[in-house]
């Protein structure tokens, strides 16, 4: 069977930057499962697996406008360090936060006197993305997975467990309804594919929350 519309593709994949150096990569967590067609996965990445079939390998380059967006000055802003009250902020340090695209990850860019730039672009926004995959498995979706939008498969339904689980999945990740329901993840919208929530919490290479849109409380 080839990867087309409506099937469920599982592949292992390693991701790297234009130097060269490992991103991500399935390895150790098992192949990312994803149903084709449903916007699980980055448009890049989806349209170099097409046609494919099980056992086949190839290298995909991703340019960011297909991959997280392009990076964006818009998505830097200033606030006061006194808005994080007793915490102590640090560069690197990210955490969600409710902005007028809705739920993103900011990042702790610059912190200069009383100002920190806190930065809402996806980490990978304006990388050009280099996949090596291999295509492990296709098969027919389910009925279930087409209505839902995503795989089921051990575990639930976003893949590794966290959420259709019943446990509120750590760390925020995808699957939290309030998350989801904010444009954030699983949002197909332009604010969520330039860089959104979830990013950090699961394999890049799936886009914000694959698992959101079908709302993630199937039991199935
Ligand atoms: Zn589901």
């Amino acid at each position: 069977m080839r990867v087309a519309k409506e099937t469920v593709v599982a592949i292992e994949y390693t991701l790297k930057d234009d130097q060269g150096n490992i991103i991500d990569a399935s390895g150790d967590r098992g192949p990312m499962e994803y149903l084709h067609g449903a916007q699980n996965i980055i448009p890049g990445l989806e349209q170099g697996v097409d046609g494919l079939v099980a056992g086949d390998t190839k290298s995909v380059l991703v340019p960011p406008q297909l991959g997280y967006g392009e990076y964006s000055e818009k998505l830097l802003q200033l606030v006061p360090l006194n808005a994080f009250g007793a915490n102590t902020p640090q560069i690197g340090m990210r955490f969600h936060a409710e902005t007028n695209l809705g739920m993103r990850v900011l990042t702790i860019k610059k912190i200069e006197g009383e100002e920190v730039t806190l930065d809402g672009n996806h980490e990978l926004a304006g990388k050009t993305l280099h996949f090596d995959i291999k295509v492990v498995s296709v098969r027919a979706a389910e009925l279930t997975e087409l209505s839902h939008g995503h795989p089921h498969q051990s575990g639930g339904c976003c893949g590794g467990g966290g959420c259709g689980s019943g446990e509120a999945s750590s760390e925020g990740g995808c699957c939290s309804t309030g998350e989801a329901s904010e444009g954030g993840c699983g949002s197909t919208e332009e604010g969520a594919s330039a860089g959104g929530c979830c990013s950090t919490e699961q394999p890049v290479a799936q886009k914000q929350g694959g698992c959101g849109s079908g709302g993630c409380g199937c039991s199935a």
